[in-house]
């Protein structure tokens, strides 16, 4: 028997033997495109190589937080720093107040932030947070958002309005989910019924306002019009999940992009992650001081952590933050951003493959659909068995998109030119072998 020289394929397999599907976060597994997950050894720039050496152009940038690319100097610099001073205290720290000072400055809707670990840590924390303030139980999201793995956050939509949704996860028990109210994207009937109906009992309403959990959908400007309008009259709180899209789709998140559409506009709660990390565990929650200062140790509602606020990881997080305050810099990733777009686009007009794509700042998404979707249903809509053939073919090719078609890409500010072009020319070479 010749040994097998596919470094990636014997780490998986090593992997499965003592990781559960061989990874720590099932997307990872490839278990929608098939094929072997690729096992990074290094990452520079806008690219990583695997376990081959192969070297790949990088769209999912550890899934968002990345957006220096990997291996920025400035951040190198102020990691490095923080190590020699200790890794965790669990005992305050200037860096926490300084990032926490960062955030409230950025955001105009954030006065007081708490700082913890995963973006699951952050929504869950939140909406404990919103029941504790309200006194209310029940909750709405969304089909197709999603905001971490809580229990009561991992549901599907019921069969009808009046029923709440139904657990996608084993191990979560329907009671558990009694309070969540899964409603579709975009539907302003479903919504005002919902408020008619529960309106009341409502804590909270939360949302990925760009939702890069299907891929790429607006919440569109009437239907998010309605849901701040509905919120305030009835009571309930607006969460904002922009785990993904804060520092990520502009300086001033999601919230900045609906402000400039409607006059006034603001979320109560906003749930912030990945890029506040700069690819280290931490993630935020934040709000006004008169609900903020609920939590524990000043009010009733609990909240806790061990390594929140780590003195690394605020490190990682401040040095990113301060490269994309820099004056242009939006400009400059979302240009490289629209250029990719607009050359997947027409590379798959050239082919006749279907073919809609949309961006915002650093996020974009594609579908191979002929228009955007507007909700999960319709991205659900999209050919899967395509997707995976273009997902390999720009595999082969070097490029690294995301490994399931309902999943945002991110660009870089290290990604060149060169890069966008090299991306867009691989694409063309498989579109022509999809038409
Ligand atoms: N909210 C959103 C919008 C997300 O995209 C994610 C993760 N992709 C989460 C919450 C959960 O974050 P984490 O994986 O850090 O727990």
């Amino acid at each position: 028997m010749t040994p097998n020289t596919d470094r990636n394929e014997t780490l998986f397999e090593r992997a499965r033997r003592i990781i559960p599907g061989g990874v720590n976060s099932p997307v990872r597994a490839f278990r929608a495109v098939g094929g072997t997950p690729r096992f990074v050894q290094r990452a520079q720039g806008s690219c990583f190589w695997d376990a081959n050496g192969k070297r790949y152009i990088d769209y999912i940038g550890s899934w968002g937080p990345m957006i220096l690319g990997h291996g920025h100097p400035a951040v190198l610099e102020a990691v490095q720093k923080a190590v020699m001073d200790g890794f965790s205290y669990g005992a305050p720290t200037e860096r926490e107040i300084e990032l926490a000072e960062e955030i409230a400055s950025l955001l105009p809707s954030v006065e007081m932030v708490r700082l913890v670990s995963s973006g699951t840590e952050a929504a869950m924390s939140a909406i404990r947070l919103a029941r504790g303030a309200t006194g209310r139980s029940k909750i709405i999201k969304f089909e197709g958002c999603y905001h971490g793995h809580a229990d009561a956050l991992l549901v599907k939509a019921g069969s009808g309005l009046a029923t709440f949704g139904n657990p996608t996860s084993a191990g979560v028990p329907p009671e558990v989910v009694l309070h969540t109210l899964v409603l579709e994207y975009n539907n302003i009937a479903q919504l005002e019924e919902a408020f008619a109906v529960h309106g009341a009992e409502l804590a909270c309403l939360m949302i990925e306002p760009i939702a890069g959990n299907m891929n790429f959908v607006r919440a569109q400007v009437p239907f998010m019009k309605r849901c701040r309008e509905l919120c305030t009259q009835h009571g309930a709180l607006l969460v904002f999940d922009e785990v993904m899209t804060g520092f990520r789709v502009a300086l001033g998140g999601a919230q900045g992009v609906y402000a400039r559409a409607i006059p006034g506009f603001a979320p109560d709660l906003s749930v912030l992650g990945k890029v506040i990390g700069g690819g280290m565990p931490l993630a935020a929650f934040g709000g006004p001081r008169s609900v903020m200062e609920q939590l524990a140790p000043l009010g009733p509602v609990y909240q806790a952590g061990t390594l929140s606020g780590n003195p690394v990881a605020t490190a990682c997080g401040l040095a990113t933050l301060k490269e994309i305050r820099k004056t242009g810099f939006f400009d400059k990733l979302a240009l490289s951003t629209r250029t990719l777009v607009d050359g997947l686009k027409a590379a798959a007009a050239e082919n006749g493959v279907p073919f809609s794509a949309d961006c915002e700042g650093g996020m974009f998404g594609f579908f191979l659909l002929p228009q955007l979707p507007e909700n999960y249903s319709r991205v659900m809509t999209s050919d899967g068995a395509r997707f995976n053939r273009l997902f390999h073919g720009l595999l082969d090719r070097g490029v690294y998109i995301a490994p399931a078609l309902y999943e945002a890409g991110f660009v870089s500010s290290a990604h060149s030119p060169s890069d966008i072009a090299e991306t867009i020319s691989a694409a063309k070479e498989v579109f022509a072998t999809l038409a």
